[in-house]
């Protein structure tokens, strides 16, 4: 599965965060009760009202949404990439996952103390990235030295990654993250195996306080500058909001979103945003017996998306039966949409695509 870490400075509200994240009724979706891998990690139900449609449409039984994992991360301070505190855990902590959320304290609080004495979201961004950046030269200059003999041979794939660590360390060395760094698509798999910590996408989560949580206030609109310029992404959440709305149930939870004026938990913009920042895509397996979203990267072809389910299937792949959908809706089902000629068979080039309802056909 996809994997987000939650970072931020002491006191910005990432542990609120996350306990609503994993507490809320979507995350204890009956299938798959929320389960605690450890105590900072949890998985989520990824929100998709597609998935109810086709399921009502088809009867199914079970509903099984597809699911994110969210990853507290906490200890990261100024210093961090110094190995001062949780620094050198936390900063291995990041390196596993796929995308960063970077909680930003955008809330005015007296009781509650900002570790350096103001609310400033663009600087605290500025204070992570930093450490971060740290943390990459650090370890870019330990594998480079580890690299000399090797290079003395002629090997090239010690010669490629010599390359791209002296690429990323001069990016690092002009204050810059290591993402910015142009990668060509014969380059792109060792890069990626370079793990960096600043080549990860980021998601900035601008903590308001609850009265501001439909709009932003000042802070957040700096801070959806900034993500704008770095080509990052921004949402706008109230934590304290959340943690409340994750201990209601549901329709009392539904009550409590219009009188706040909110069309839907900032939990599930989070997650999509999570998702759209990994460049993911659901498609469905809907029958009687259940209806069910899976995750594939975008641009993932039928054998791969087909292995999501099961390696045997991408082994023995024969072809696929593909309904878009909405052609399945509006055929109302699987019958309709065949009568209707929109059951297509698609073999093994077919790139999946976002919503597809598919029926894989393979050999044993
Ligand atoms: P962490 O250190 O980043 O994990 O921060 P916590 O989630 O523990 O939050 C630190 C303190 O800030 C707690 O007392 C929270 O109740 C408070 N807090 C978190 N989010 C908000 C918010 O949106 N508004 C206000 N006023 N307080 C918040």
């Amino acid at each position: 599965g996809f994997k987000m870490g939650i970072v931020g400075l002491p006191n910005v509200g990432k542990s609120t965060l996350f306990n609503a994240l994993t507490k809320t009724a979507a995350a204890q979706a009956a299938n798959f009760p929320f389960c605690t891998i450890e105590p900072n990690v949890g998985d989520v139900a990824v929100p998709d009202d597609r998935l109810d449609r086709l399921a009502a449409i088809a009867s199914s039984k079970q509903i099984i949404p597809t699911r994110m994992t969210f990853v507290d991360i906490a200890g990261l301070v100024k210093g961090a990439s110094q190995g001062e505190g949780l620094g050198n855990q936390f900063l291995a902590n990041i390196r596993e996952t796929d995308a960063i959320a970077h909680v930003l304290r955008c809330f005015e609080d007296g009781d509650v103390t900002h570790v350096d004495g103001r609310v400033d979201p663009v600087a605290d961004a500025d204070t992570i990235e930093t450490e971060l950046m740290l943390a990459d030269l650090e370890s870019i200059e330990k594998r480079r030295a580890n690299l000399v003999r090797k290079l003395k041979g002629n090997d090239k794939e010690a010669q490629q990654q010599e390359r791209l660590l002296a690429e990323a360390q001069a990016m690092l060395e002009s204050g810059k993250p290591a993402r910015l760094v142009e990668v060509t698509a014969e380059d792109d798999k060792a890069w990626k195996m370079l793990q960096l910590l600043t080549t990860k996408p980021v998601l900035y989560v601008c903590n308001v306080s609850e009265e501001e949580s439909a709009e932003g206030n000042e802070y957040s609109a700096r801070v959806a500058e900034i993500a704008a310029a770095q080509g990052n992404a921004h949402v706008i959440i109230s934590a304290k909001i959340e943690e409340e709305i994750s201990l209601l149930e549901e329709d009392e939870a539904q009550m409590f979103l219009e009188e706040m004026g909110l069309e839907e938990p900032g939990l599930d913009r989070l997650i999509r945003a999570g998702y759209d920042l990994l460049k993911l895509e659901t498609y469905f397996t809907v029958g009687p017996k259940e209806a069910r979203a899976w995750t594939i990267r975008t641009g993932t072809a039928a054998p791969q998306a087909a292995g999501v389910i099961h390696g045997d299937f991408e082994k023995g792949f024969i072809r696929a039966e593909t309904i878009a959908y909405d052609d399945y809706i509006t055929a109302n089902g699987e019958q309709g949409a065949k009568e209707a000629g929109k059951m297509r068979a698609e073999g093994k080039g077919y790139i999946v695509k976002d919503g597809d309802v598919m029926h894989f056909l393979f050999n044993t």
